[in-house]
């Protein structure tokens, strides 16, 4: 197999990008780019762009010669037309799949190239790319949008059929919408703008060659939500359906942007403060819990409020209450400002203080050293956790605490696993939420037992370069992150090439946790009459 192509149909498109990969070279990375098929590059590691000729019959007799020369991948960049209204001239749109006469060929790892050029500042979507046999006018592209489609070629699906099968991407720069189409006089002023977003895209097509390859994939079990966080989303769905949108919800139910956005979608209304909840509306405290003030204050207003609060992080807050009224200092071990943190500071703030690494520890001033207890945020990392543990526990011998017992089983479970890949990866994904406590975790988990470890929300926010020369990826979830992602994950780098998935299990997890009284659904036949 030879290097990686990128076809392009039209010679101004072919130097847009030759161009955009002479750039990439002066700035770090060395490439090749010739004209003609079956020429071979200065550098084989590199893409190679070869001129395909204008539409469909050029395009299929280009796919029949490259594909005698067999490429490793195959990429086509090129100007399209845009079909949505959302779409700007120089735009891009990189290709989820590429439709023709019926047929259809997907490309996995869109997500991750449309990453890559959003980061360089181009504007990008992804979906499906339609190709046809000749100009569309009139009403045929608001035919092709109705069937879906975001933008139309006229080469692509043709050229694809080069890859036989091999790792794919289509990047489109839009020269033409709806608003401004072909015939249009600004047709000039498209292209150009198209070629220059082409010449700003081709450095990441460098970029994907050098990830492209075969790789394993390990997969770290338990990931992805816990029993905590899917009741906490069921209780929002259940308050939208019961009580019908909107429903406000005090602060971020859990800390992952895929389900806040998707129940945001379905009339769940996301505030910071029950100042900005309307009297007499719903609203649900978070799966991280509240301080008492906060229940207080809702019942005061008269407040419809369930409380998601995880019954883990429940225990703590009862705990802390226990301890308090027994006349201890309590040192809560967590991180300063997490609204797990904040809510259970809350149950006694007279008596506790927060301790967040050992240093912390000399600044408790216990009015009697034998009565100090300590308590921790749930989704600590257990070494971090013991370190200020081991710290309390040597200034005041008699001081009374869980262990780690407070780091809850999810936590535990998740980093247990992350651990047993770790080793054995070049890199590791932890999809989570910046804001996501135990995701963070994760990727120190992974770190601290060697390999490269990144936090993601979606597949688009890998980077293509950690995965260059990356023969082994692993890949976890926090608890706050939808399995989905994961599996979106899977697929896009399963893009790049074959992979080969072992699910590497330490734990199962069997933990359910009843609903509030609020949200519980009556048995069937249990009503009244
Ligand atoms: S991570 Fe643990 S404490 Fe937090 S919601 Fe999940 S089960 Fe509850």
């Amino acid at each position: 197999m030879t290097t990686p192509t990128v076809c392009a149909p039209l010679r101004v498109e072919a130097r847009a990008l030759r161009r955009g990969l002479a750039d990439a070279a002066r700035a770090t990375e060395p490439t090749a780019a010739t004209d003609a098929p079956g020429a071979e590059p200065a550098d084989p590691d590199r893409v190679r762009v070869v001129r395909t000729g204008y539409g469909p019959v050029r395009a299929a007799a280009a796919a029949v010669r490259i594909a005698r020369a067999g490429p490793s991948a195959l990429a086509v960049g090129g100007v399209g037309g845009g079909l949505t209204s959302d779409l700007r001239v120089g735009d891009v749109v990189v290709a989820s799949e590429v439709t023709y006469g019926g047929a259809t060929v997907r490309c996995p790892a869109a997500p991750l190239l449309a990453g890559e050029l959003r980061r360089a500042g181009l504007r990008v979507s992804v979906g499906p790319v339609a190709t046809v046999d000749r100009l569309v006018r009139g009403a045929q592209p608001a035919g092709l949008a109705a069937s879906g489609a975001i933008a139309v070629d006229m080469e692509s699906a043709p050229l694809l059929a080069a890859a036989a099968g091999r790792p794919v991407v289509v990047v489109r720069a839009i020269s033409d919408t709806p608003d401004r189409p072909l015939a249009s006089p600004d047709i000039v002023t498209g292209g150009l703008a198209a070629l220059r977003s082409l010449r700003q895209a081709a450095p990441a097509l460098a970029r994907w060659a050098a990830a492209l390859g075969p790789r394993r994939v390990l997969l770290a079990s338990p990931r992805s939500f816990c029993a905590g966080v899917e009741r906490a989303i069921e209780i929002v769905e259940l308050a939208l359906e019961q009580r019908g949108a909107p429903v406000y919800v005090r602060k971020q139910i859990v800390h992952n942007a895929t389900v806040v956005a998707d129940l945001e979608r379905r009339g769940a209304i996301f505030v910071d403060e029950l100042t900005e909840v309307p009297d007499g509306a719903s609203v649900v405290f978070s799966a991280h819990g509240v301080a008492p003030e906060v229940r207080q204050e809702a019942a005061r207003r008269g407040l419809d409020a369930v409380d998601a609060t995880c019954p883990l992080v429940a225990k703590v807050h009862a705990e802390a209450r226990r301890y308090a009224a027994d006349g201890y200092l309590v040192a809560l071990i967590g991180h300063a400002g997490h609204e797990e943190v904040e809510g259970t500071l809350g149950e006694a703030p007279d008596a506790m203080a927060l301790v967040e690494r050992p240093a912390d520890v000399a600044r408790l001033t216990p009015a009697d050293p034998a009565r100090v207890a300590y308590l921790m945020q749930t989704t600590l990392a257990a070494d971090e956790a013991t370190a200020v543990v081991d710290a309390i526990t040597e200034r005041f011998p008699l001081a009374t605490g869980p262990g780690t017992g407070d780091i809850c089983y999810a936590t535990t479970n998740r980093q247990s696993a992350v651990r047993a890949i770790a080793a054995r990866c070049d890199v590791v994904l932890v999809a989570g939420s910046a804001n996501s406590s135990n995701s963070l975790r994760l990727v120190e988990t992974a770190r601290r037992a060697g390999a490269a470890a990144y936090l993601v929300d979606r597949a688009e926010d890998i980077q293509l370069g950690w995965l260059a020369g990356a023969s082994a990826v692993g890949i976890t979830a926090g608890a706050s992150a939808p399995p989905a992602i994961v599996e979106e994950i899977v697929a896009a780098i399963g893009g790049l090439g074959e992979i080969e998935t072992e699910e590497v299990a330490v734990a199962t997890e069997s933990v359910q946790f009843g609903l509030p009284k609020e949200v519980r659904r009556q048995p069937v036949g249990s009503g009244e009459g």
